[in-house]
């Protein structure tokens, strides 16, 4: 599943390649994404130049000229991709390219999602904060005023694992499974301890590691698990990287203990029980 650091990839790509270029033709093959396509879509696209391409948690936000955006979730499957003349095409399965844009130089910008969980919308800039999407979203991982005292503050109390907290997006906008694992370890916290309990160095410490690893993550376009490309097609390569995530039994990076498994919150969960208290 795309998470933030693949769909901030994906933005930094799309930046380069597709600001400045109109639409000039869109077409709905399969409207039926998590939310349904509406069906003026193509038509209110049409015309419309791309001007800037922002992010807030997983959505791309492509700002469009007459005050509108476009948003784009890609849910669990779903891939963005700016198809140019070297473009490989075999690369997805195009009975699954549902959404297409075409461009004013003949390159298109093609969504494609074989599990039809994402979601393209077109809003007005004016009313963006009013968005059912976005509202009751916390900061972003790289926000200011995500922080140890923030952290502080809203898990006072709090009888959830500190896991579960992490990745909840009303406390913080686009942390996933994966990196929450990741997180956790090297902060050194056992991802089931009661988030009321973890002291204020800890949190400390879990905001700065927070923004660390989501950062590393985009510098390696992401994690790929099965079939997640970017646009360009390339996998990401942040596996690679991964010191508990899927690594059940084998050694412990820092002290060769076994990685243990749990679940918390239905989620798979990894962590070392020396290093992690
Ligand atoms: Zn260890």
């Amino acid at each position: 599943m795309p998470e933030l650091p693949e769909v901030e990839s994906l933005r930094r790509i799309l930046v380069r390649s597709a600001v400045g270029r109109t639409v000039v033709a869109a077409k709905v093959k399969e409207a039926r994404l998590r939310r349904m396509v509406t069906p003026d879509l193509a038509r209110a696209i049409a015309g419309r130049t791309i001007e800037g391409i922002g992010r807030r948690a997983k959505y791309l936000m492509i700002e469009l000229s007459g005050d509108h955006l476009m948003m784009v979730h890609l849910g669990m499957s779903g891939s963005l991709t700016h198809r140019r003349g070297d473009f490989d095409d075999a690369a997805f399965d195009a009975r699954h390219d549902h959404v297409e844009f075409t461009f004013d130089d003949g390159s298109r910008l093609v969504y494609n999602d074989p599990r039809r969980f994402g979601l393209l919308k077109l809003v007005a800039h004016a009313g963006v904060e009013s968005i059912v999407e976005l509202k009751g979203l916390g900061p972003e991982p790289f926000a200011k005023d995500f922080n140890g005292e923030y952290l502080w503050r809203v898990s006072r109390g709090r009888r959830g694992a500190i896991k579960n907290l992490l990745m909840d997006q009303g406390i913080v906008a686009g942390v996933g499974n994966i990196y929450a694992s990741e997180i956790l370890f090297r902060a050194r916290v056992r991802p089931s301890r009661r988030a009321g309990r973890v002291t204020r160095a800890e949190l400390a410490r879990i905001a700065t590691i927070t923004a660390e690893v989501l950062r590393e993550a985009i510098g390696s376009r992401g994690t790929t698990f099965r079939s997640y490309r970017d646009s360009q097609g390339q996998p990401g390569r942040f596996a690679s990287k991964l010191r508990v995530y899927d690594r059940e039994g084998q050694p412990c990076v820092e002290c060769a203990t076994p990685i243990r498994a749990v679940v918390i919150g239905q989620r798979s969960s990894f962590y070392c029980p020396r290093c992690q208290k």
